[in-house]
């Protein structure tokens, strides 16, 4: 017998025939004799849906509220989960993140989780009764609802499984597991038996949206044993585990991009000390984060251009605080650019070998693709180009580094 931990995502929650085929997966693990917590999403494309309606109200709205609106979607899937599983004879109840509660901080939209209490949930998993809990979701400690961030429902599902000490957490999703890159952009993706739990943290943060970051950070601090694997079809999935357990690591090991990214320019700002906090200080205070930053060399030595890259759903917010302190900054103009892509290739084996920046730089220069933006991690090279060229990128890029199918 074993605790384990089903997360099922969007997709595989997306209409009532796809309910009930997760209730007999639940089913069959719960028949094995199996305790089992389930983690849902909301049903595909409502989550997208309720950020537009607060979107439309304002696009600077109160956090609180848009968390109170959005977070209704998984409340959704949890009942009817749980009624479906009712109907097989599998005794069942939902649980919202205030009802367990899964405590968070304050941080609402992108909220990290705190703590889980699960003395009920474990005396009734005992009982052979089944928790069905609503993922993103967790209570403040405004004693408001409180989101974890997109895709946040993997992290719910990884807290939970630690907190439960679960003996798996399963991530069930669309495809059958983690690949080399988007299977549904390259045709030619191949998919990982395994990945460790540190590339699979660097593919999460750049993009890769199969797991959510956090919820790798997770995984690796409380060591969950966590696999991909498909609610459609049986197939083994990708487990990510340590470092140890992969006999033959690749030098490249995969390649992710985000859309969700948009490029903010200063230009002509001072050359100064202390510029750079002057113009990040009140962006951290914000809660935006920050992600590719360049400066250029000032050619006078008086001024210079700050190029840098936060979220989509930021980039309202960030040129809003960035125009209010427009004297204080003493910039000429800001432009700004949502029209680009992060294109990243992430691999352990960089650290000993030298050569896969130029790999990229070459591969992307004979398609021509301009790079507006590079960072580089010890293991990950990212660059900033435009958003039409993203298929076009990641197909030569996956040739290049032989990471193709056979
Ligand atoms: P869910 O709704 O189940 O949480 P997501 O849409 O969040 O599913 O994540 C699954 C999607 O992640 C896949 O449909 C795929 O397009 C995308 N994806 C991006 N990179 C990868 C990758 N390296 N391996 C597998 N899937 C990936
Ligand atoms: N429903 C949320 C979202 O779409 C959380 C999740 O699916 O993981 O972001
Ligand atoms: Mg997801």
């Amino acid at each position: 017998m074993a605790r384990i931990v089903m997360k099922f995502g969007g997709t595989s929650v997306g209409d009532i025939e796809r309910i009930k085929n997760v209730a007999r997966r639940v089913k069959a693990e719960v028949d094995r004799g199996n305790e089992v917590a389930v983690v849902v999403s909301a049903m595909s494309g409502v989550t997208n849906q309720l950020v537009d309606y607060c979107t439309q109200i304002s696009p600077v709205y109160d956090a609180r509220e848009y968390d109170a609106v959005v977070s209704t979607g998984e409340q959704v899937t949890t009942g009817l989960l749980a009624m479906a599983l009712q109907e097989l004879g599998v005794d069942a109840r939902s649980w919202t993140g205030w009802q367990i509660p899964l405590r968070t901080d304050g941080a609402h939209g992108k909220a990290r989780i705190q703590s889980i209490e699960c003395d009920e949930l474990v005396s009734r998993m005992q009982r052979g009764q089944v928790a069905v809990v609503a993922g993103f979701q967790g209570i403040g400690p405004d004693n408001r609802i409180a989101t974890l961030g997109r895709g946040g429902s993997d992290t719910s599902a990884v807290a939970l499984a630690a907190a439960l000490q679960a003996d798996r957490c399963d991530i069930y999703t669309d495809v059958d597991g983690v690949y080399t890159t988007d299977p549904r952009i390259v045709a030619k993706a191949r998919k990982l038996d395994k990945i460790t739990y540190e590339e699979m943290l660097e593919l999460a943060s750049v993009g890769a949206k199969v797991l959510q970051t956090r919820s790798v950070e997770m995984a690796m601090k409380h060591r969950v044993r966590v696999q991909v694997l498909s609610s459609f079809i049986d197939a083994p999935g990708t487990l990510v585990c340590d470092e140890d357990e992969i006999v033959e690591q690749e030098l490249v090991s995969g390649i992710a991009y985000s859309r969700d990214e948009a490029k903010i320019t200063l230009v002509n700002v001072q050359d100064r000390p202390g510029v750079a906090a002057t113009i990040f200080g009140p962006l951290a205070d914000a809660n935006i984060n920050v992600d590719m930053i360049v400066q250029n060399v000032s050619e006078d030595g008086a001024t210079t251009d700050m190029t840098f890259t936060v979220t989509n759903a930021d980039l309202s917010r960030a040129v809003k605080v960035l125009e209010e302190r427009k004297s204080e900054l003493n910039y000429e103009r800001l432009t700004q650019d949502s029209n680009v892509v992060k294109v990243s290739v992430i691999g352990v084996g960089m650290r000993s070998h030298a050569g896969v920046a130029k790999t990229m730089f070459q591969t992307l220069a004979e398609k021509g693709i301009n790079i507006q933006v590079i960072s580089t991690s010890e293991i990950k090279v990212s660059v900033l180009i435009a958003e039409e060229y993203t298929e076009l990128a990641l197909r030569a890029l996956h040739t290049a580094y032989g990471l193709d199918a056979a």
